[in-house]
């Protein structure tokens, strides 16, 4: 065996896996079928603009040694996710919090705006919200869910609120402050110069060898006799030739534009939140790293992505896992094949089928890497 580790995928997971290894002196091959690293946190520069081609990545965390890893490896600016909602040409303020409560009711107190959502949950009649839509409800009150959850939530899953599972908009926060953090989370930033450098000095070690345009899946009988272990962070189903059924995924598809203006939404994220709008969210790149009257107005130009989502289908992008009753029956499947495996181990967001953050990645590699 030339390698103690063969990685599948240079994403969060495995670089992060990658590193921990090399650093106990563990000889490390990370491949990826992309020619690129940094998976989907990958970011490429335009017009001076790091973009974000495959979707907005804001790093937030709780976790202080999470937080602490990161920065070993990037220096983080100071930006805050301050998402706006566009309903028809009404801009309100996410996530739910005073401004968005005032917009809608006029309500000026957090007692008011307290009132009026427990009036609306009352009348909706929920008790023990069972799907998003009762959960939103109960959250934030009927006028919120309407104009501001519907039309987003069903764009963005392909499905109706009632089927999907209410965890997903817990990940929003509910605030009866005057504060737009989108998180709730003591730590966040964008590494300065974007993702893939900071990917790309996780994978700077003298144990680790990267090759990349490589397809793991077409050979791997070939890859699998390179190296004592395999960690396989690509969609748990297809290592499985879709044995048990295909998982549901959604996928993304991005419009990019180069304006020749300077600001084009002054913001970094704006989410059409109606459900005629074909396209769930316009991200502008450049408001990612720059303060909004810093230098990023100088750039006479500026990027945009208009995000639009659809079901995955074979040949397209995996993004997010549907972590609905029917897909964790059949993950539970392939699960089991997988705990069975001695070699291979299953990491990240599409190795174990879950809506996980980049924090959440980052340390169940750290937590894998030290059980090893
Ligand atoms: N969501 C919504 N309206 C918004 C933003 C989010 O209804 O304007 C809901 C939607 O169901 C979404 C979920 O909240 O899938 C989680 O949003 P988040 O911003 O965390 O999604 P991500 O950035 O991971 O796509």
């Amino acid at each position: 065996m030339k390698y103690n580790y063969l990685i599948v995928g240079a994403g969060l997971y495995g670089a992060t896996f990658a590193r921990e290894m090399a650093e106990k002196g563990s000889r490390v091959l990370v491949i990826d079928r992309r020619n690129n690293v940094a998976g989907n946190v990958f970011t490429q520069r335009v017009e001076g603009i790091n973009v974000h081609v495959y979707g907005a990545h804001i790093f937030h965390t709780n976790n202080e040694e999470v937080w602490n890893y990161v920065n070993r490896f990037a220096v983080f600016n100071r930006f805050t996710n301050s998402p706006v909602a566009n309903y028809k040409g009404e801009l309100y303020s996410l996530p739910f919090n005073m401004y968005t409560f005032n917009k809608m009711w006029g309500v000026v107190t957090p007692e008011e705006a307290a009132a009026k959502i427990e009036e609306q949950r009352r009348a909706a009649g929920i008790t023990e919200p069972r799907n998003l839509e009762e959960q939103a409800i109960s959250l934030v009150g009927t006028d919120i869910y309407e104009k501001l959850i519907k039309g987003y939530t069903q764009k963005q899953w392909g499905r109706e609120c009632k089927d999907l599972p209410a965890f997903i908009i817990k990940r929003l926060p509910v605030r009866l402050t005057f504060d737009n953090n989108y998180f709730n989370a003591l730590f966040q930033g964008i590494p300065v110069g974007g993702y893939t450098g900071m990917v790309e000095n996780m994978l700077a070690h003298e144990n680790i060898e990267v090759h990349l345009g490589i397809d793991y899946l077409e050979d791997r009988p070939k890859w699998d006799g390179m190296a004592d272990k395999v960690v396989y962070t690509g969609p748990i189903d297809a290592f499985y030739d879709y044995e048990l059924g295909h998982l549901e995924y959604r996928s993304v598809r991005f419009e990019n534009e180069i304006l020749d203006r300077p600001n084009f939404q002054g913001n970094a994220a704006v989410n059409y939140t109606d459900a005629e709008t074909p396209w769930t969210r316009i991200i502008e790149h450049k408001w990612f790293e720059f303060g909004k009257d810093e230098e990023g107005n100088d750039l006479p130009k500026t990027v945009i992505s208009r995000e639009y989502s659809s079901e995955w289908k074979p040949g397209d992008e995996p993004y997010y896992p549907v972590n609905d009753e029917k897909n964790g029956a059949l993950y539970a499947g392939y699960r089991e094949m997988a705990d069975k495996e001695k070699k291979v181990i299953f990491g990240g967001r599409l190795g174990e089928y879950k809506y996980y953050d980049m924090d959440q990645v980052i340390a169940k590699a750290l937590e894998t890497a030290y059980q090893l």
